[in-house]
C-alpha cells in the first residue's frame, strides 16, 4: 500500500556516540502522531544499537547498502541475513553515491534488489539523473531506464516491497532543490512507467520519495504534490529538529 515516508540517510557521518545522541534527540522531539513512516539509516556498525534504542518508538532503522551475495569470501561486505539478524527490514539500494563513487552498475543493483526482496526485505531503490542529462532534456528516459534495469525483473507482488526514491544528483547535498513541479513531473512519469509495466494497482501502491536538499523550508510544498509520497533526506536528517520538522510536513 502506498505510504508516506520520511527517511534520513545519515551516510558516513555518525559514529556510535553521535548515533546515540541523535537518536535520543529524535526521541525527545517525537510527537505522538505523524502522517508518515519515519526511518533513519545509520552506518552499518551502528544498526544494532540504533535498532535497540528505537524499539519503543515509531522510528524504523534501515540500512544504507547491502551485498547481493548470500555469504562467503566477500571481505568487507554485509549480507541481507546479517542485516536481518540485527533487526533491519529495509535497505537503501542504488544511492547515487554508490553508483558514482563505487561503480555500482544497473546490473549489480538489480542483483541486490532481487536478492533483498526474495529474502523479504523492503527496498528503497534510488534513481536520478546528473545535471548534464537534465540540461539535455533526457532526464525522464535516463531515470526510467534505471528503473527498468534495476526493478523490472520483479513481479507485481514483489513490487509491493519496493519504494522508489527519485534523487536528481544535481540536488543532492548541493543546497539546490528540484522545484515542486520538477519533482511532480518526474514522479508522475515514474508512476506512469510503473503502470505500463505492472498495471494501475502497482503504480498506485508504490511510494515514490523525493530526495535532494529537502529541508523544513521546502518540504511542505514538495510533499503537497500528488505523486510525491515523502522524502529521502541527507544533510537535514543529521539535525533532529530539522528532520522531525520535515516529517511534520505531512
Ligand atoms: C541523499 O543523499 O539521499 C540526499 C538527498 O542528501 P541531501 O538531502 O543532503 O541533498
Amino acid at each position: 500500500m502506498r505510504k508516506n515516508i520520511v527517511a534520513g540517510n545519515w551516510k558516513m557521518n555518525c559514529d556510535l556516540p553521535m548515533t546515540q545522541t541523535l537518536i535520543s534527540e529524535l526521541k525527545k522531539g517525537l510527537q505522538t502522531d505523524y502522517n508518515c513512516e519515519i526511518m533513519i539509516a545509520p552506518s552499518h556498525p551502528c544498526l544494532y544499537p540504533a535498532f535497540n534504542s528505537t524499539l519503543d518508538t515509531p522510528i524504523e532503522v534501515v540500512a544504507q547498502n547491502v551485498s547481493e551475495q548470500e555469504k562467503g569470501a566477500f571481505t568487507g561486505e554485509v549480507s541481507i541475513d546479517m542485516l536481518q539478524s540485527v533487526g533491519v527490514k529495509t535497505v537503501i539500494i542504488g544511492h547515487s553515491e554508490r553508483r558514482d563513487s563505487y561503480g555500482e552498475t544497473d546490473e549489480l543493483l538489480a542483483a541486490k534488489t532481487i536478492a533483498a526482496v526474495e529474502k523479504g526485505m523492503r527496498v528503497i531503490f534510488c534513481c536520478g539523473e546528473h545535471l548534464d542529462v537534465r540540461k539535455a532534456g533526457n532526464h525522464v528516459s535516463v531515470v526510467t531506464s534505471q528503473i527498468e534495469k534495476g526493478l523490472f525483473q520483479l513481479s507485481a507482488a514483489q513490487m509491493e516491497q519496493v519504494v522508489i526514491a527519485y534523487e536528481p544528483v544535481w540536488a543532492i547535498g548541493t543546497g539546490e532543490t528540484a522545484s515542486p513541479e520538477q519533482a511532480q513531473d518526474m514522479h508522475a512519469a515514474i508512476r506512469s512507467f510503473l503502470k505500463d509495466k505492472y498495471g494501475e494497482m502497482t503504480a498506485n501502491h508504490t511510494s515514490i520519495l523525493y530526495g535532494g536538499s529537502v529541508k523544513p523550508a521546502n518540504a511542505v510544498e514538495i510533499f503537497a504534490k500528488p505523486d510525491v509520497d515523502g522524502g529521502l533526506v541527507g544533510g537535514a536528517s543529521l539535525d533532529a529538529t530539522s528532520f522531525l520538522a520535515i516529517a511534520d510536513a505531512f
